[in-house]
């Protein structure tokens, strides 16, 4: 469901608006044809050695997707993490191939319909129609084809886009990103800064590139990575849970780790919210609430949404592996694989809507972890239910150890 509000969300027609622009350029100097002409003779391409993919690309990216990005970024000489960072933005893991109603569509929500909100001017041609490229050798370029999308997107990269050569610069293609979605930023989300992040991610290095959000997923994977995993899980060591049952009331959270409005969560938890946001530099943006899913812990003052207080995504990471989660297990965050006792579910990077800035698209709510503790009344147990007010559970699981009550 995410992946079609995030193109959706996109202002295409600005895509249709840059088409014109570049024929104007054309018509106008003539100089775009011979870049054109360029680049399509420009087989193996001729910049530095491309990154190869880490951890996370394997992860993220399936094994055919990450083959055509790699080979079309080689013929038209750009990053091949960027290329498939920009792809994943339009299309996530899938293969996209039908047109939206924009106008605009596959693997890489290129315009394709003329006189549509993605090319407004019917008089001029789309880019599919300027810059298509038949990849697959089925006679025909065509939007439904994952690999004439992925080598069409590539192919106007340069020339239209104006990202640079492969060995370009982290402004450079940050700039691009911005040309490809039609603006650096619309309404609230950075398309431009969660490309480049993720793109890190995947092993881009230009110069002026910031350190990956997640360092142990942005190293080269050797081989094959086992299982789909990544770094091992690192036992949390938090000592394990015992069950509590009172006092069963909410209680406000230290200032230091909820500034602004505080929160307030089940007595229960407070001094494990307190323990694990100060260990891993974190603020507590909600934790009792009742605009969360109802039968979930929110209401029952039993879960946490935070975000590292200093903006190191990595210390948030830090503290989903600490209590039990990993890339592997993310997409169900349940126990009993991603989540140890005390701790019933955690939604983080590659959960729907939650994670770090690189991750959490599309993010309703804004990049956040979250952690639910397990409760008596938590789903699966037989005291749930929806509640639209604090209902204490019967009993919640907490940290036994640390000393830390
Ligand atoms: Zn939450």
């Amino acid at each position: 469901m995410g992946r079609e509000s995030t193109h959706r969300s996109r202002p295409a027609w600005l895509l249709g608006a840059l088409a014109a622009l570049a024929i104007t350029v054309v018509a106008i100097t003539g100089v775009f044809m011979a870049v054109l002409g360029a680049d399509v003779g420009c087989v193996g391409g001729g910049g530095s050695a491309q990154a190869a993919p880490t951890r996370t690309a394997k992860q993220e990216i399936a094994p055919w997707k990450l083959k055509l990005y790699r080979a079309a970024a080689k013929r038209f000489d750009i990053e091949w993490a960027f290329l498939a960072s920009i792809g994943y933005q339009e299309c996530g893991n899938g293969a996209c191939r039908e047109i939206n109603p924009s106008g605009c569509g596959g693997a890489m929500q290129i315009a394709v319909v003329r006189g549509s909100a993605c090319s407004p001017d019917p008089s001029v041609p789309t880019l599919w129609e300027r810059y298509g490229v038949d990849a697959d050798g089925d006679g025909t370029a065509s939007i439904t084809s994952p690999a004439d999308s992925i080598y069409t997107g590539a192919r106007i990269l340069r020339p239209v886009m104006g990202a640079p050569r492969t060995g370009g610069s982290y402004a450079a293609y940050r700039q691009a990103a911005c040309n490809y979605y039609g603006a650096c930023a619309y309404a609230g989300v950075s398309y431009a800064d969660e490309v480049m992040a993720r793109a890190v991610q995947y092993g881009f290095r230009g110069a002026g590139s910031p350190k990956p959000s997640d360092p142990a997923g942005a190293v080269p994977a050797t081989g094959a990575v086992p299982g789909g995993c990544g770094a091992p899980a690192v036992s949390g060591g938090l000592g394990g849970a015992k069950r509590v049952k009172g006092p069963a009331e909410l209680k406000a959270l230290p200032p230091d780790i909820t500034p602004g409005t505080p929160e307030s969560c089940d007595s229960r938890i407070v001094a494990d919210v307190i323990y694990l946001a100060r260990r891993f530099g974190q603020v507590v943006t909600d934790c009792f609430g009742l605009g969360h899913t109802p039968d979930g812990e929110h209401p029952l003052g039993a879960a946490i949404d935070a975000a590292p207080k200093d903006g190191n995504w990595a210390n948030t990471i830090r503290l989903a592996r600490a209590v039990g989660w990993d890339p592997a297990c993310a997409a169900s965050g349940v126990r009993p694989d991603c989540a140890d006792p005390p701790f019933r579910f955690i939604g983080y990077n590659g959960y729907a809507s939650h994670g770090d800035p690189a991750h959490c698209v599309p993010c309703t709510g804004g990049p956040h972890i979250h952690i639910s503790w397990q409760t008596s009344a938590s789903p699966g147990m037989p005291e749930n239910t929806s509640l639209y007010s604090y209902r204490p559970a019967t009993w919640i699981e907490v940290l036994a150890g640390k000393g830390n009550r």
